[in-house]
């Protein structure tokens, strides 16, 4: 499947805000947004104008979907099954991208970003109810086990998310044990549980048009 290859750190500042997209760089000052938050290019910083109605629903769109690291076209399908839903469909967008097994990974702490989170499963290197799932699209489900697979344990990047996650709290619809590596879904995740600054009616309004 295709993806953003380009310097990940050009999405931040373009959408003006921090996507957390390069771990523990983005937490610190060398992050980008804290020295130059106005977008790329040669005319960035002359660029004022004040972003309102359909610019600021697409500009939530962008962030969203920047956030975490999936493509125009199945950003869409997410949005057209929230749609179909019983619920709010806000709401239910939200829960499909986080209930992503790639972003599932990175809040259990099998990584230190979505992006590297999408490489380790990616390889294969993490199991779903103790079958490798290499999907980073992948849904979990109530009651799931994700674990990193064995022979991926000591892998450098696995260590360093899971040490940052030793240190914050893992959301409260999932379980870690870091003993084991292996966090489960306890439910799945409302709107209050998700903690990423995203107005998703803006991006309802969006799509509704
Ligand atoms: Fe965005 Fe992180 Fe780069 Fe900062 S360091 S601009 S938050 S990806």
């Amino acid at each position: 499947m295709a993806r953003y290859t380009g310097a990940v750190c050009r999405l931040c500042r373009r959408e003006g805000t921090k996507l957390f997209l390069k771990g523990t760089k983005c937490t610190s000052d060398r992050c980008p947004i804290e020295k130059r938050n106005f977008p790329p290019g040669q005319h960035g910083k002359d660029r004022k104008a004040k972003i309102v109605g359909y610019g600021l629903q697409l500009h939530e769109k962008q962030k969203a979907k920047r956030m975490y690291f999936t493509l125009e076209g199945q950003f869409r399908e997410y949005y057209e099954k929230a749609n179909r839903a019983t619920g709010v469909t806000g709401e239910l967008l939200i829960q499909q991208l986080e209930r992503r097994l790639d972003n599932v990974a990175y809040r259990l702490g099998f990584a230190i970003s979505r992006r590297q989170a999408r490489q380790v499963v990616r390889h294969g290197h993490v199991s779903v109810n103790g079958r490798k799932v290499n999907i980073p699209s992948y849904q979990v489900s109530v009651g799931d086990e994700i674990a990193i697979r064995d022979h991926a344990k000591k892998l450098v990047i696995v260590e360093q998310g899971v040490q940052i996650a030793q240190q914050n709290p893992v959301p409260t619809w999932l379980e870690m044990n870091f003993e084991t590596l292996t966090g489960r879904v306890l439910h799945l995740p409302k709107r209050a549980d998700v903690n990423l600054p995203i107005n998703e009616q803006l991006i309802v309004e969006l799509y509704s048009k």
